[in-house]
């Protein structure tokens, strides 16, 4: 028997309140489709919280499958597994391969699982590191699709963003510079000028063109100053990316040129978001929103695509990661330590991501 354990919850709340960690054991006798897995890294998420506080609109099931005392849901959505044995019908996976999950809502936030091949998507390890791996699948999936999917943008056209240092953010920023793509970064103030510009001399250093901050945004003249950049509007800024909400929004989207699109993916300041009416009914700006999970139940194969791509870039340093903070996650980790990475994660001003790594 395999002896493996997994951050639960039974009910929604704070993940301070519900999260326990549960011991249980895998039975070494594998149904012939399935795969024992043992878990890499796995990071924690904007997304997870929310799932764990109920006000997700995917909720995974409560089961009784891990044997806990009232049926549980495992905490996590993705993460790097490393295959450790293989059901006799499986032939495209074997022993010490490295899988990621295909959709997320499969609880990832545990030492092993078991998971049939159909849920499983093979990446080639080779150069990489399992935090690379275990981080691919949402941020830089949402940020390749959010730049391709909604409008073209050629070489020489700008994007612009909020958020501009969160996991997609410099995920966006990478891929638009690869592509010649320009970006219009938008940050919030730090509580001091100092690392505000440490903050955007971080950003500028991985391809962003131009990072402002929230108030700079805000201020009345900004719009000349984006001309400025623009050769006088002839740089046509043709997509907004929006994880923030709340009226700077508004004055992101008085930066699209005629035409413009707004992706909105996250709410991290929780206020609605709040449109300028003119630059709908005179400047023809579109407003859409994109969510991942939807995306890539319904389009397995392109990210597979996507994600191969975004790990050949990684593995030839052309893809920088994430700033994490890595939680070493043994046999001996106390719950109180899991729960409190997990609990952190809203915080904001973070040094980086919280990441599991086993
Ligand atoms: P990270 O954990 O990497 O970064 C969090 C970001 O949120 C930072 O830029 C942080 O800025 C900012 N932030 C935190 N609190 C606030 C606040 N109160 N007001 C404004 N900004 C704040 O995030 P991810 O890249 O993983 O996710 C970013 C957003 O994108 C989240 O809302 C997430 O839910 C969403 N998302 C949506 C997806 C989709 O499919 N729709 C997929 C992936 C992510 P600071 O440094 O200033 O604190």
């Amino acid at each position: 028997y395999t002896q493996a354990k997994a951050l639960v919850y039974s009910k929604y709340g704070e993940p301070d309140d519900v999260l326990s960690l549960h011991t249980h054991s895998i039975s070494p006798s594998l149904p012939s489709n399935t795969l024992l897995l043992r878990t890499l890294a796995t990071p924690i998420n904007p997304a997870d919280i929310n799932q764990i506080q109920g006000l997700y609109p995917s909720k995974p099931p409560f089961t009784s499958l891990l044997g806990t005392q009232a049926p549980s849901a495992v905490g996590g959505n993705e993460g790097c597994f490393e295959v450790v044995s293989a059901g006799s019908s499986i032939s495209s996976l074997q022993k010490g391969d490295w899988v990621i999950m295909a959709s997320t809502g499969f609880g990832t936030w545990r030492t092993h699982t078991l998971a049939e091949e159909k849920n499983c998507l093979k990446v080639n390890k080779e150069g990489l590191s399992p935090t690379q791996v275990g981080t691919v699948s949402v941020n830089p999936c949402t940020a390749y699709r959010m730049l391709k999917d909604f409008e073209t943008l050629n070489e020489g056209d700008w994007f612009v963003q909020n958020g501009a240092n969160s996991g997609v953010g410099r995920a966006a920023i990478q891929l638009a510079k690869r592509w010649g793509v320009k970006s219009l970064n938008v940050i919030r103030d730090r509580p001091d000028a100092e690392s505000t510009q440490n903050m955007k001399d971080e950003l500028i250093a991985l391809g962003a063109t131009k990072v402002v901050t929230e108030s700079e945004l805000m201020e009345r003249d900004f719009p000349d100053q984006v001309k400025g950049w623009t050769s006088g509007g002839r740089e046509k800024i043709k997509i907004g990316l929006n994880c923030v909400g709340g009226k700077p929004t508004g004055a992101m989207v008085k930066c699209l040129s005629a035409g413009g699109h707004l992706v909105t993916y996250g709410g991290m300041s929780k206020q609605p978001v709040m449109l300028p009416t003119a630059a709908l009914i005179f400047k023809d700006i579109k407003f859409s929103g994109f969510w991942v999970s939807r995306w890539s139940d319904a389009n397995r194969e392109e990210k597979k695509r996507t994600v191969d791509e975004v790990l050949e870039m990684t593995r030839l340093g052309m893809f920088k990661d994430i700033p994490v903070q890595e939680l070493k996650w043994d046999w001996g980790t106390e719950e109180s330590l899991l729960k409190e990475a997990v609990s952190g994660t809203l915080g904001g001003f973070r040094s980086g991501k919280g990441v599991f790594v086993y």
